[in-house]
């Protein structure tokens, strides 16, 4: 019998990241999935959101079936540099409030893990500032 966690890993690879499918996972026509954040990169650097496999359309609604395997699964938070490792469900709720998180400044193009948006804040906001 075949390793489950080997099954759940090459069913549950995303195309794209080649890494974990990452909820919300979104399905295309023909059934490939690919996480949100990818299926948003593909309509952001090729301009197209159709499948990178089939060129299918995807389907507008979410996979719950491989959200729960991810739920279930042992994985490690996306931010790179972040330690934290967990059930997936666990690290979901990490990553929300992870000091690595991408985020985006308010006042310029910037984007970064949040621990540096501070120093950004500062250098580029507050010393400019006459
Ligand atoms: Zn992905
Ligand atoms: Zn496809
Ligand atoms: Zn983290
Ligand atoms: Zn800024």
């Amino acid at each position: 019998m075949a390793n489950l966690e080997a099954v759940f890993a090459e069913d549950m690879q995303c195309p794209v990241c080649l890494d974990i499918l990452r909820p919300p996972v979104r399905l295309c026509q023909n059934g490939h999935a690919t996480c949100d954040d990818c299926h948003n990169k593909i309509d952001r650097t090729w301009h197209t959101t159709r499948c990178p496999l089939c060129r299918g359309d995807f389907r507008p609604d979410p996979c719950p079936v491989k959200e729960q395997l991810y739920y279930s699964m042992k994985v490690s938070c996306k931010f790179d540099g972040c330690k934290v490792k967990g059930y997936g469900r666990e690290v979901v709720r990490h990553e929300r409030r992870c000091i690595l998180r991408e985020v985006r400044c308010s006042k310029c193009v910037w984007e970064g893990p949040h621990v540096w948006l501070p120093s950004h804040h500062f250098t580029n906001h507050v010393r400019m500032k006459k």
